[in-house]
């Protein structure tokens, strides 16, 4: 069968990059499937546990040089990962003039993210004499405006313009050139946003993100043992999922590639036999399947309630409630109302802030015959494409947290309706994820 897939942009994590040995798993994936054309390299991660990544290294060597203490223990550290997989995969280089240049910048004028950005700048090198594929800086082709934010416009046009050249190149993740021309890095876990951003400037057929699970899980591991793959989920199921606690990609890693419709696929380089977790613009028909895609949630909510015989009939009520939390700077994560009540569920660490003037400030605009605070909830949601127009998955929820014995203390549904989300006691968060994911997972 003809794969109408040309050109793939393929980003690995730092544990994918970790010694030599990983290398060539990584070497194998790329070389098995001929659209595999740009390659986004992370800085080597953790071996094992207890392992250091080489950007932590960096910083340290950074923060060393910065205080005018001895770095070269800390750089020989670096140096030795290097030189462990260029003699490990037997290759015919030497990054010993790489190193005297970040040496001398570290002892002369030590700058934080050009020392952290040589992670992957490094890595990018040896993978790229690994593989024979062409070496494009991102400093040469990723440029962030005077605002900080990367310019999508010049980026875009520089990465067209470069990678034309080529048919094969490694572009190291993680940093790009701002406006006055030094080297700046994304935040952590930035390689993610480089494939993204080159993904989207090559108009890719497909983002592979490859790292050490096989795509991403219906439901936390901690809670819910051995959890199923989502085969496929939306980016709108992914950014509920994420909102509410679930480790997905960073949402700057996924705006890129969502907004130009280009499909990412999760990938295992430790078992590249599995196909992953694709996240996609749409569920396609024959993906569509009643039921859920996945649940998250966390602990640490309260519930502001206010009571006020009449509310129903007074026009602005919540306005004047919701001035006071914004003039707080507290966002809200749901209203649920009934006629005469509202109770207004905040993150109980951005109400702990004010908590006293945003009282006092309440009852002052709205004079409520009762408020009262509850602390201690968790928020679980449910979150699925398949609820839509269908009708059962509620009742399905509810009566498996039932069984469970567990009380509702709110619960709401989005207009969207792939979204349910229920809040529950802390004591019965766990309980509640494992029967609501055990009732879906049959
Ligand atoms: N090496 C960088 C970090 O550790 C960026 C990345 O790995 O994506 O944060």
């Amino acid at each position: 069968m003809k794969s109408d897939i040309n050109v793939k942009v393929v980003k690995f994590g730092g544990s994918s990059l970790a010694d030599a040995k990983q290398f060539e798993k990584v070497a194998a994936i790329i070389k098995s499937d001929k659209s595999r054309k740009f390659v986004i390299p992370s800085a080597p991660g953790k071996r094992f546990r207890e392992d250091e990544k080489v950007t932590d290294l960096l910083y340290e060597c950074y923060e060393l040089a910065a205080a005018n203490k001895d770095f070269a223990a800390c750089f020989n550290k670096i140096k030795d990962r290097y030189n462990s997989i260029i003699s490990g995969l037997s290759l015919d280089l030497s990054l010993d003039r790489e190193y005297d240049i970040i040496e001398k910048s570290l002892g002369n004028s030590p700058e934080r993210d050009y020392t952290a950005s040589r992670g992957e700048y490094l890595n990018g090198i040896i993978l790229s004499k690994y593989l024979g594929f062409a070496f494009v800086d991102a400093a040469d082709v990723i440029y962030f405006g005077e605002d900080g934010q990367y310019d999508v416009e010049k980026t875009d046009k520089a990465i067209r313009d470069r990678l034309s050249e080529f048919e094969y190149a490694v572009v190291p993740g993680f940093y790009g050139r701002n406006a006055d021309g030094n080297i700046k890095t994304f935040s952590r876990g930035g390689s993610d946003i480089t494939g993204s951003i080159v993904s989207r400037a090559v108009d890719a057929d497909l983002y592979e993100n490859w790292t050490d699970v096989s795509g991403f899980l219906m439901a936390d591991p901690r809670i819910v043992e051995n959890p199923m793959v989502i085969e496929t989920v939306t980016y709108s199921e992914l950014r509920e999922l994420s909102y509410m606690g679930a480790t997905v990609l960073h949402e700057e890693a996924v705006f890129p590639v969502r907004i130009a419709g280009i499909p990412i696929n999760i990938r295992n380089t430790n078992r590249p036999e599995d196909s992953g977790t694709m996240i996609v613009l749409r569920t396609p028909i024959e993906k569509m399947c009643e039921g859920i895609t996945g649940i998250a949630g966390h602990k640490g909510f309260s519930v502001i309630n206010i009571e006020k015989d009449m509310m129903n009939s007074q026009v602005g009520f919540a306005l004047k409630v919701l001035a006071v939390l914004a003039k707080y700077n507290v966002s809200f994560e749901h209203i649920p109302s009934g006629i005469d009540t509202i109770g207004i569920v905040v993150s109980s660490s951005a109400l702990n802030s004010h908590r006293h003037e945003i009282v006092d400030e309440i009852r002052k605009a709205v004079n409520p015959d009762n408020l009262y605070i509850e602390d201690g909830l968790a928020l679980v949601a449910v979150v699925g494409q398949g609820m839509v127009r269908n009708i059962g998955t509620a009742s399905r929820i509810i009566s498996a947290v039932a069984r469970a014995d567990v009380n509702i203390r709110m619960m709401d549904q989005g207009t969207r309706e792939n979204n349910i989300i229920l809040s529950v006691e802390e004591a019965d968060f766990e309980k509640t994820v494992r029967v609501i994911y055990d009732e879906f997972s049959v």
